[in-house]
């Protein structure tokens, strides 16, 4: 039998919510799902590397990936562009694999308009006030951009409505365990048709 096509599956919420650390869980349990390694403008934190947790790039190579249609979406959040790049989304569906986007919910609804199919998670905090905390503990964010982040966070919070599924990570354990009771139960309902 020829094998399916993967899932696509969405993971978004406010910035802060712990989306990075939740799919860096998921990354270390044996799953079979791919992660998808989004291009950015923002310089890179303490820890990070180029390849792995972002590509990072100048805002004019950024803007020549717009112009070629490299990128399945895209958004500016904060002073700075994120995007999803196509072509690794596609070999990985293509291949009958999974693979999860975590991005925030400008390009969710974006990637909602071509892949009507995927499965889009909305990963939500237990509050604001947690939400703020959790920021501030990363320590990696001046007092202006987090007042910026918490307001784009409220409009965020809006948007949960629009999602197949509404996780809330108020332990990271948990919220890997429901992403993953998702993901099969989107695997069996597709076995039906
Ligand atoms: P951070 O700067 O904290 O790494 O990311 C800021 C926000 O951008 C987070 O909500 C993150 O999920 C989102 N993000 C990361 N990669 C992408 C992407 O490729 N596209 C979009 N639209 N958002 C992204």
């Amino acid at each position: 039998m020829e094998k399916e096509k993967g899932l696509l599956i969405v993971l978004s919420g406010p910035a802060g919510v712990g989306k990075g650390t939740v799919c860096g869980a998921l990354r270390k349990e044996q799953t079979n799902i791919q992660y998808s390694v989004s291009a950015t403008t923002r310089q890179p934190r303490k820890g990070e590397v180029d390849g792995v947790n972002y590509f990072f790039k100048e805002k004019e190579e950024f803007e020549e990936m717009i112009k070629n249609q490299e990128l399945l979406e895209w958004a500016e959040y904060v002073g700075n562009y994120y995007g999803t790049p196509i072509d690794y989304v596609r070999q990985t569906l293509d291949q009958g694999d999974d693979i999860i986007l975590e991005i925030e919910v400008q390009g969710a609804s974006k990637v909602r308009d071509r892949f009507p199919e995927g499965i889009f998670i909305f990963l939500m905090p237990p509050s604001l006030v947690e939400l703020r905390n959790r920021i501030v503990g990363r320590g990696t964010e001046t007092e202006d951009v987090i007042d910026k982040r918490m307001t784009v966070a409220k409009e965020e919070i809006e948007m949960m409505k629009r999602y197949d599924y509404v996780v809330e990570n108020d332990e990271v354990a948990l919220a890997v365990e429901r992403i993953k009771a998702i993901v099969t139960a989107e695997h069996c309902k597709r076995e039906r048709l």
